[in-house]
């Protein structure tokens, strides 16, 4: 069954069995442990544990209940540097205070990996070149048998048992006459390796149209090849030829934020290089040239498509990119063609079936993976990786960061909400929360690189938490990092993007309070209409969106407010248009993101019979963008004449003589000055001119 197939299957039996949906009422998993299409012990191998031995069960919850509040501030070493690993953290402190385990104490609880004893790999089913260990290889983890013993083989049963996550805190009774209890952490997991081969060299067409043979080029990671020079005389580092990569982005921030991740493991798992035309191309056009390469060749072994399916027509331009590079291999050219993605996700085998030059096709959940991935591609191996999966932080390569002074940094994956019109949870996966202390190393490894500020990513950013054992909220988190990122370093934390139905009255308040957190709202709002929004299954209406926009005025008066709007959903009247206007009217947002519906594949409103059509669909977009454009005029003229704080991002793209830069409210500033001397910097620009989208003004010395 493909993926339409399946929806369509599970829309009818929902409406079979008349069920109205409500806001928790619906029919698929919200666990991302029970979203696996295989059982959790096929999939899962290990975890990482950390654990605080205590006698009895009280004692054990007041210690979770410490450890969520930051644990026990009173060891000189539990403050956290930039320097090197976290050298504490609120277990840390937990485990030196409370633990009754003499071998874990001292390290902060740490028991290591420890392997799940109902592992079962369905070796079976696999190709038999495959190694279904192979992370386990690469990744030389070995467990201390020492200190493995103090959990006994019934506490780690127990704790498989529960099927944790990473970044669950789990409490668990060991033993029968002088019963212990674990407070146990799950710092991160290792995963078994699962895609499917839709082909292999043997299976695979070997000859085409042009009579030849589709080939692809011999991609090793790191490890295997230093392996092989260890086993081997001759060097074979030096008898390879420098390999190039080329990706093509095409979407929003997390798309660019998984290109980041793609192109870390292509450059440090792999040892390739950068292509002079590799980009960021919205067009999707294959011709495009812009360079963050030293190197000259123009001619990529590995090409990626990292693809949205956001817009209309989405599939046929991947299809038509495509074409190039399915010529060049048909050609007898060496390459290896992947889709990742939203569209990848989507589309899955088909791709494969109209594209038969595509090598792999991987959804967005897989862009750790990649290496394994390109590994058994050279191996002639054609992959289709797109079920769901658990994600593990065990990732060697770091992201290449395609900016010196701002980063993204992913805090949740996927998206539980379905909203009618949305692919996002059916391309991204159901939500998956990265836990606090990984997030805080991931900010202080920025801090020590030098970023001023990093944006928080997720789709629905205020569901960070919800899949935890036990829950953690994002208001949560970001007290966390303000608290824990050392002052001078990341100077600005801002985030992306939150969700009406969730927001909560604590982030207002942590926006408002801490002093890295940006004066700045994200509120897609997507239409003023209450019963479009509940078919839009959005959870909120006119009257709580404005609360909550009352509540930010009163509580952080200088901060901005965007949104998002969709016009001409469907059923959307001439009134239901109105009332958006209204809700427009009555906010004045300093931006808005402003979209026409399109139906998107494997969502329920793309099947409504009472579409809107196109040209009535462009005048209301027209409307919306010259509202917007109103609202943001006035509400940057208000700024005339005033002082802001700017983080000095780059050059003046259209005057190179300027700079531009950023308020904490996210306005964008241009002001005369050398980058060499700014880029990075904290500057004070005094507001002369106002224009919609932008300000230009002077330096205050
Ligand atoms: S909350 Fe956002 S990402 Fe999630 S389904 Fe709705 S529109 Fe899509």
């Amino acid at each position: 069954m493909n993926h339409q197939e399946e929806f369509l299957s599970n829309l009818e039996t929902m409406k079979a069995s008349s069920a109205v949906i409500k806001k928790r009422d619906l029919w698929y998993p919200t666990r991302p442990q029970d979203a696996l299409l295989t059982q959790y012990h096929t999939v899962v191998q290990g975890l990482f544990l950390r654990h605080v031995i205590v006698e009895t069960e009280d004692l054990a919850d007041l210690a979770i209940k410490m450890y969520l509040k930051g644990g026990i501030q009173n060891h000189d070493d539990t403050h956290i540097t930039t320097k090197g690993p976290i050298i504490s953290d609120p277990f840390t402190s937990l485990a030196k205070d409370l633990s009754a385990c003499h071998l874990t104490k001292d390290e902060g609880g740490k028991v290591g990996w420890i392997m799940n004893p109902y592992y079962n790999p369905l070796l079976e089913q696999r190709d038999s070149k495959i190694s279904t260990t192979r992370s386990m290889a690469t990744l030389s983890i070995h467990s201390n048998e020492a200190v493995h013993s103090t959990i006994s083989e019934q506490g780690i049963e127990k704790l498989f048992q529960q099927e944790p996550k990473g970044g669950d805190v789990l409490k668990i009774q060991v033993g029968t006459n002088h019963s212990r209890w674990h407070i146990c952490r799950i710092d991160d997991l290792l995963l078994d390796y699962n895609p499917r081969f839709v082909s292999s060299m043997d299976s695979r067409p070997s000859t085409n149209g042009l009579g030849t043979t589709l080939k692809v080029p011999n991609l090793m990671l790191n490890q295997e090849r230093s392996t092989m020079n260890e086993d081997s005389s001759s060097d074979h580092n030096n008898n390879r030829h420098a390999q190039f990569y080329q990706i093509i982005t095409h979407g929003c921030q997390m798309n660019m934020a998984d290109s980041e991740r793609l192109e870390g493991v292509l450059q440090n798992q792999l040892n390739l290089q950068p292509v002079s035309s590799s980009s960021s191309n919205p067009d999707l056009s294959l011709l495009s040239t812009s360079s963050s390469s030293s190197t000259t060749s123009s001619v990529p072994d590995v090409v990626i498509l990292n693809t949205c399916s956001i817009r209309d027509h989405a599939e046929q331009k991947v299809y038509s990119a495509l074409g190039p590079y399915a010529l060049r291999k048909r050609r007898g050219e060496s390459i290896a063609i992947v889709v990742a993605g939203c569209v990848a996700q989507q589309e899955g085998e088909n791709l494969l079936k109209r594209v038969p030059e595509v090598d792999l096709v991987m959804g967005p959940q897989y862009v750790n993976r990649l290496g394994d991935l390109l590994q058994d591609v050279s191996r002639g191996h054609q992959i289709v990786a797109t079920d769901p999966t658990l994600l593990s932080e065990q990732d060697l390569s770091r992201p290449i960061r395609g900016h010196k002074v701002r980063a993204w940094v992913n805090i949740i994956h996927g998206c539980n909400e379905h909203c009618t019109y949305c692919v996002v949870p059916g391309t991204r996966g159901v939500e998956q929360s990265r836990s606090m202390e990984h997030l805080l190393k991931e900010c202080l490894d920025l801090a020590s690189s030098g970023y001023k500020e990093i944006t928080l990513l997720g789709q629905n950013i205020d569901a960070y938490g919800r899949d935890m054992t036990p829950k953690r909220t994002f208001a949560d988190l970001l007290n966390y990092l303000n608290e824990n990122i050392p002052s001078g370093t990341i100077e600005r934390i801002r985030y992306v993007t939150s969700h009406p139905r969730y927001f909560s009255d604590r982030v207002i308040d942590a926006v408002a309070s801490l002093d890295k957190v940006c004066e700045c709202f994200h509120m897609p709002f997507q239409s003023g209409d209450d019963e479009i929004l509940r078919k839009m299954r959005r959870g909120y209406s006119f009257d709580s969106y404005m609360k909550i926009i009352q509540k930010i005025r009163d509580r952080a008066p200088d901060a901005s407010i965007s949104g998002d709007v969709i016009v001409g959903f469907p059923g959307e009247t001439e009134g239901a248009f109105q009332r958006t206007l209204d809700l427009m009217n009555a906010v004045r947002f300093d931006s808005v993101n402003t979209y026409t519906y399109s139906p998107r594949p494997n969502t329920e409103a793309a099947l409504w019979e009472n579409q809107i059509p196109e040209h009535i669909k462009d005048e209301r977009l027209q409307i919306v963008k010259r509202l917007s454009t109103d609202h943001a005029l006035e509400r940057s003229k208000k700024t005339l004449g005033q002082v802001f704080q700017v983080l000095v991002e780059d050059r003046n793209p259209k005057n190179l003589a300027q700079v531009m830069g950023r308020t904490r409210q996210n306005r964008l500033v241009f002001f005369d000055g050398n980058i060499e001397d700014y880029l990075g910097k904290l500057v004070d620009v005094k507001i002369t001119e106002a224009r919609p989208w932008s300000l230009s003004g002077i330096l205050i010395p």
